[in-house]
């Protein structure tokens, strides 16, 4: 038994209720789990959508399913601490359509701000990486795995990452995302949106550069744009972009002369 998209979701805002409002966790037999487990994989195959308008429904479609969560994590106070020092929730930003996602690790103040993630000086090069990918900012999606900013120590400036408890209690509102986007192609951007995603721990260089999975979804490990702010060296920039250009391969896309060519 597959079960479809729109039908897990509604098994997940359920439990999502229970867990909420109840003092007892819900309990799932391991079958009933093995079948939710393979449910993502079966919708992460797009099904073939022939004529635009099936496309624009559809993407309607996903755009209420995103609101629906968006929803939910905008009161979410599952980490009291983030939920007392944020300005606000950074949900994501995007296509609800879209072919290609990025994950990140967390807001930083910028975004906290603005309410839309990857919009400080890191952001603007992830959208000058999209520019020479030929992608706008909206054509794919844009999310963090944690939706809320790390608390800084009062009187203290910049970001701190994530921590393990933090990432795994904001985790399953990235994977209702992405079982509803069903990307054909994800990007984690830095060793802490792999961990967050995947639960693995290693360096960049044992991760980035060659393909993973997440859920039967083909996934690319490539460096924070933040990383290559501090880290100007030419070899690394063209590490990102030759990561990008394999992403472009995956999607099928043209690429062109200038494009191989590239360095950030
Ligand atoms: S980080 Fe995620 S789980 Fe924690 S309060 Fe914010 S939205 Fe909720």
């Amino acid at each position: 038994m597959h079960m479809t998209q729109p039908a897990l979701d509604l098994v997940i805002a359920a439990l999502e209720r229970i867990r909420e409002k109840s003092d007892r966790a819900p309990c799932a037999s391991r079958t009933a789990l093995a079948r939710l487990q393979a449910a993502p994989v079966a919708a992460s195959r797009r099904e073939a959508c022939t004529s635009p308008t099936e496309r624009r429904l559809q993407t309607r479609n996903k755009a209420d399913l995103l609101a629906a969560v968006r929803e939910r994590v905008r009161t979410c106070t599952k980490c009291a601490h983030l939920a007392c020092s944020r300005t606000q929730t950074v949900f994501g930003v995007g296509n609800p359509d879209a072919d290609l996602m990025f994950i990140g690790e967390a807001p930083g103040a910028d975004e906290d701000q603005q309410g839309e993630p990857f919009v400080g000086r890191a952001g603007q090069l992830l959208t000058r990486i999209l520019k020479a990918m030929n992608f706008a900012r909206e054509d794919v999606y844009i999310a963090n795995i944690l939706k809320c900013r790390p608390d800084m120590p009062a009187g203290s400036f910049g970001n701190r990452p994530p921590t393990p408890t933090e990432m795994q209690t904001c985790r399953p509102y990235l994977v209702e995302q992405i079982n509803i986007i069903q990307p054909n192609v994800l990007v984690a951007l830095g060793a802490v949106a792999v961990e967050g995603l995947l639960g693995t721990r290693a360096t960049m260089r044992e991760l980035r550069g060659r393909w993973h999975t997440y859920n039967s979804i083909p996934l690319m490990i490539t460096y924070h744009p933040a990383y290559l702010l501090r880290n100007q060296a030419p070899s690394e920039k063209r590490k990102v972009w030759e990561d990008m250009l394999q992403v472009l391969e995956r999607l099928e896309r043209p690429i062109s002369d200038r494009q191989r060519n590239y360095f950030l």
